[in-house]
């Protein structure tokens, strides 16, 4: 094991940013300490520092990749541990209101679907096993400790007698809000970081069924988007360990709250297509139905301040937190920690490697962030009532993406860079490369000849 970077690191937070991180971190520091506010079982459970855990979450390509770079051998823990293999494009009835439902086209690639506990419990598995990562449950931390424009470590409660204090060289704010940051930057008189939000004003409802002895459809998951601005219903249907789906019917406010398996089913058919209702007719709910509210996509623009505090780095939903639908706040957070394996890496040559390492760190993440926040909010830019700036270009980027979505249909080259992009295995620029742009704007030709 190296130690450049110092003793310890300290993570606040043991969700998937934070044990994503530790992972990363291992190698560099003597110790790696994981705070978590919440106790936690030794076995898949839902918890209450992520009351987001009922809800679906599909954990993208790019993610998987991620995961896999820092933990080798991830996909295979969680494929064996019963998580369930998904062909994309070959498995998903992915519909559109523009085109229909998508083609089914082999592209080699897969995901593995399973509830947000169950891949947590297997990524905590995988980071307890590391030697010198220690996972602390029942620890909030309630400060990070200031010094000399710097973060000297954290205090924090683990429920019984006074605040304890951890001293450390470097402290990952991995506790999804990012408010032990912006309270240290406020205790040194620094100004806070510029925020970009995107009101969405979403509210999710999920049911989870056993899957029902004679379903047979030809899909292992389906994505029923919305039609803006005349339907703002979407739902998603996704497979889960121990043979169940999870069903999840996001809103924008147009219809009344759903809150019982009755009146969630017979919301089903306001879809844009009854795949979903029909899917469903014979199944039972095995739990409650929940709910959960988002009220925007936020992004705290950490990079654009001339520096942090030495010794301090938000990550993961601290840093950006886009609105679910579009199943990428996990991949994200695997791929910011697995930036910061890289910088770390670099940075271990550095005079002061510490420093070196937030500030690659930094320069790098606006580039992991982009692609899905372009993503997300450009089609929630769609939407009138969406509260946020709209780019100056996006009518164009509307455009753009009906002409590619035209082209998917038509072009499996272009399908496979569309599936490449949204799974978060290649920068959004891709689709602009001349190679592809051509084949869209053919497509397109055609279609207008
Ligand atoms: C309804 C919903 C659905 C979603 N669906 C998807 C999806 O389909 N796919 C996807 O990839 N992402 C999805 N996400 C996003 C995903 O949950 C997060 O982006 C992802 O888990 C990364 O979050 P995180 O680790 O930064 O924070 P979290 O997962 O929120 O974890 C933060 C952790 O910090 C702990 N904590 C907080 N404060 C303290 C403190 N002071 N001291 C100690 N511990 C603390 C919390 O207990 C928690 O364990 C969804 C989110 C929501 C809200």
């Amino acid at each position: 094991m190296s130690n450049f970077f110092g003793r310890r690191a300290v993570v606040v937070g043991g969700g998937i940013g934070g044990l994503s991180a530790a992972g990363a971190l291992a190698p560099y520091f003597e110790q790696v300490d994981v705070l978590e506010r919440d106790r936690l079982a030794a076995y898949a459970e839902s918890r209450p520092g992520t009351a987001q855990d009922r809800h679906t979450h599909g954990l993208l390509a790019g993610g998987l990749k991620a995961l896999g770079e820092i933990f080798p051998g991830f996909e295979r823990d969680l494929a064996e541990a019963g998580a369930v293999s998904v062909g994309v494009a070959q498995d998903i009835r992915y519909e559109r209101a523009d085109v229909g439902a998508l083609p089914r086209r082999d592209f080699g690639l897969s995901i593995l679907c399973a509830s947000r506990p169950f891949i947590e419990f297997v990524l905590r598995r995988r980071a307890m096993a590391v030697a010198n990562i220690a996972l602390r449950a029942g620890c909030r931390v309630t400060e990070i400790v200031p010094a000399h424009e710097a973060a000297h470590g954290v205090r924090f409660d683990s429920g019984s007698g006074p605040s304890e204090t951890l001293e450390a060289d470097l402290v990952v704010d991995a506790s999804g809000r990012g408010a032990t940051t912006l309270e240290l930057l406020d205790t040194l008189g620094w100004e806070r970081p510029q925020v970009t939000e995107i009101g969405i004003d979403l509210t999710y409802t999920t049911a989870v069924v056993r899957i029902p002895a004679d379903a047979m459809p030809d899909w292992k998951l389906v994505i029923t988007l919305p039609n803006p601005p005349a339907l703002g219903l979407y739902a998603v249907l996704v497979p889960l360990e121990g043979g169940r789906w999870i069903v999840t019917i996001a809103d924008r406010g147009s219809i009344p709250r759903l809150d019982n398996w009755g009146s969630f089913h017979a919301a089903l058919p306001q879809l844009l297509t009854p795949t979903i209702y029909d899917a469903l007719r014979r199944a039972e709910p095995l739990d409650g139905i929940r709910h959960y509210g988002f009220p925007a996509s936020v992004w705290r623009h950490f990079e654009r301040l001339p520096r942090l505090p030495r010794g301090a780095l938000p990550i993961a939903d601290a840093l950006c937190r886009f609105n679910p639908i579009y199943g990428q706040g996990m991949s994200a957070a695997a791929k910011q920690a697995r930036l910061l394996q890289t910088v770390l890496g670099l940075a271990a040559a550095e005079p002061d490697p510490l420093l070196a390492a937030q500030a690659g760190f930094m320069a790098g993440v606006e580039a992991v962030l982009q692609t899905p926040w372009s993503m997300s909010t450009s089609a929630d830019l769609a939407f009138p009532d969406t509260r946020g700036e709209r780019p100056e270009d996006f009518e164009k980027s509307r455009q753009f993406e009906a002409a590619l979505f035209r082209a998917v249909v038509a072009d499996p080259v272009v399908h496979r860079a569309m599936i490449e992009v949204g799974q978060l295995l290649q920068p959004h620029d891709l689709l602009h490369e001349p190679h592809i742009k051509e084949r869209i704007d053919a497509v397109s030709a055609k279609a207008f000849a």
